[in-house]
């Protein structure tokens, strides 16, 4: 007899609480068919019930999948809510994808309808044609928008929910059911699929509100700007509903400063979350159009490192204090948190300060962490020593989504694919990706220093260092640069840069001007492409 309750762990019962204790706060979504619609939680859990109803009625059942192409917006968070607790699973599909990833990612993900927002219907209706299994679609729209597509089988969602009723008997879940899935962009090979379940997801949760993380409150407005097609929006679809935080969505105008800011402003923002991209966005606009954003006190960098203007721009001028994140599509996603910070920190000298601070932060309480060499062995965590980061822990990643292959290692940690160092107050701090790593003469070169060395410069737009073979060190630091418009750099100035600001053995051994670098459908650099681009290049002699 276990001597407490053993209460499962699911999405319904933080539903239900949230209808309940949380049920008068404001859902505010900016949609392609509505430039701001507005209702409450208990409005949303009603819809998410009449939703519930049209998906068994539409011929959905217990471990299905459903998928959605979607941006944040209202109808978005009922679809994650009544497939989820009816026991389905909520697909969310990047758009941004290669339609041969998509291709992959609908059929090895069993999709068996699709909601689509109103803006990717010509997406679909491009690609429904290689996705067999597809029973139907919904367009997440009302009747008056209702637009005339070749998708077979398509709704109207506002008229599909229409029909039933708010009244819904929800499954007992056990909390291990699966109740998401999300690809990683598959940087090498096949996309590979993440399954969430009800338990990793409230766990994560708890841990994502805690103060010295979003430190999420019912006093805050929150404006997730991280996609809920990217790692269930870094769960604050969930955390907001949870505590009572209103949630406002920015629709379709994820990337547009002016919008944001209006949002920020108008719905009194206190806390947000989102890429570097988003955030530059963001100052250029409040730069051009001298815009404040008074009632933003906190904002969350995550998916690469944060870059110091966005660390410094918002707080010395607009009084904004930049926490940044660290996880991934396998740990849902967060890993570790750079917010407030112990004393030993704060009293630092204001360089040494804010050095700490645009590290990735500290484990959360839940993300058991290791640094480890190439034989596997424990590396120190004294700041210096760089090796593979691995993890463990209850929301991170057991085995990938029907697939053949080996996720975890032999000892039962997931490797993440990361390289850092982690210093003696736990603060970590990102070197470099594992394959992108160069090994030079038997020692690590971090590929990202030299870029963000390259990038300081005033000249360069964009940077990309790669290891290329080299005769005597294995590997050596190939540099490609693409100038800002109308300058001119030379090779021994690009390269003379780098002196004194990294190790003499560090500094590029070739530099290349470039007009493009390729990316990733995520907008990373692709190191893989450019590899194979320069397979020919050869060293000066
Ligand atoms: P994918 O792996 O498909 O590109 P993810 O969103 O899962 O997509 O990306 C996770 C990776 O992004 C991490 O392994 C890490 O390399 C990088 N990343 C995430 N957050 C940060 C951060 N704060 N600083 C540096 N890199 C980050």
């Amino acid at each position: 007899m276990i001597p407490m309750m053993n209460s499962q762990l699911t999405i319904t019962s933080l539903m239900k609480h949230a209808e309940q204790i949380n049920g008068a706060v404001e859902v505010v979504s900016v949609t392609a068919d509505n430039p701001r619609h507005r209702y409450t939680y208990r409005d949303a859990f009603a819809r998410v019930r009449q939703l519930a109803n049209a998906l068994s009625a539409i011929g959905l059942e217990q471990g299905d999948t459903v998928a959605t192409f979607a941006w944040n917006d209202y109808r978005h968070l009922e679809i994650y809510y009544a497939v989820s607790c009816s026991g389905m699973v909520c697909h969310t599909i990047n758009p941004r994808l290669f339609p041969e990833q998509i291709e992959y990612i609908v059929n090895h993900g069993r999709d068996k309808w699709i909601f689509v927002d109103l803006t990717m219907v010509p997406l679909l209706e491009s690609l429904h044609h290689v996705m067999p299994e597809v029973k139907g679609f919904v367009v997440m729209t009302d009747q008056a928008h209702m637009p005339d597509t070749s998708l077979p089988n398509a709704h109207c969602y506002e008229a599909l929910i229409a029909e039933h009723t708010a009244e819904f008997e929800w499954p007992d879940l056990d909390e291990n059911t699966p109740s998401a899935l999300c690809y990683t962009s598959g940087t090498t090979g096949n996309p590979k699929g993440v399954m969430y379940t009800h338990r990793s997801t409230l766990l994560h949760c708890y841990a994502s509100i805690a103060p010295d993380v979003f430190g999420l409150s019912v006093t805050d407005v929150a404006l997730p700007i991280v996609p809920m097609f990217h790692v269930n929006g870094w769960g604050l679809v969930y955390s907001a509903p949870m505590t009572g935080a209103k949630l406002v969505m920015p629709g379709p105008k994820m990337g547009c400063g002016e919008t944001l800011c209006t949002l920020i402003n108008e719905e009194k923002i206190t806390v947000s979350a989102g890429v570097p991209t988003v955030w530059l966005a963001l100052l250029d606009y409040l730069k051009k159009s001298g815009s404040t954003i008074e009632s933003l006190n906190r904002l969350t960098v995550g998916g690469a490192a944060c870059p110091f203007v966005i660390y410094d721009d918002f707080r010395t001028k607009y009084g904004v204090d930049v926490q940044q994140g660290w996880g991934m599509t396998e740990m849902n996603p967060l890993g570790t948190f750079n917010g407030n910070a112990p004393e030993t920190v704060s009293a630092l000298p204001a360089d040494q300060y804010d050095k700490m601070r645009l590290k990735q932060g500290r484990p959360v309480f839940g993300v058991e962490m290791k640094i480890v060499d190439a034989d596997n062995k424990a590396l120190p965590w004294d700041g210096i020593s760089a090796g593979a980061v691995k993890v463990r822990g209850p929301w991170i990643i057991n085995e990938y989504y029907n697939y053949d292959g080996q996720t975890l290692d032999d000892d039962g940690w997931f490797e993440t694919g990361d390289v850092a160092c982690i210093d003696e107050y736990g603060y970590m701090q990102i070197t470099d990706r594992v394959k992108d790593v160069i090994k030079s003469g038997g020692e690590w070169i971090s590929s990202i220093e030299l870029e963000n060395c390259a990038v300081n410069h005033p000249k360069v737009a964009e940077a990309a260092v790669v290891g290329m073979p080299h005769p005597t060190w294995s590997e050596r630091p190939l540099l490609l640069v693409i100038l800002q418009e109308g300058e001119s750099l030379t090779r021994e100035e690009m390269l003379g840069w780098f002196e004194g600001k990294v190790a003499k053995w560090w500094i590029p051994e070739e530099c290349l001007f470039v007009d493009t670098l390729p990316h990733t459908a995520t907008g990373k650099l692709s190191k893989k492409d450019i590899r194979a681009q320069y397979a020919d290049f050869s060293w000066p002699s």
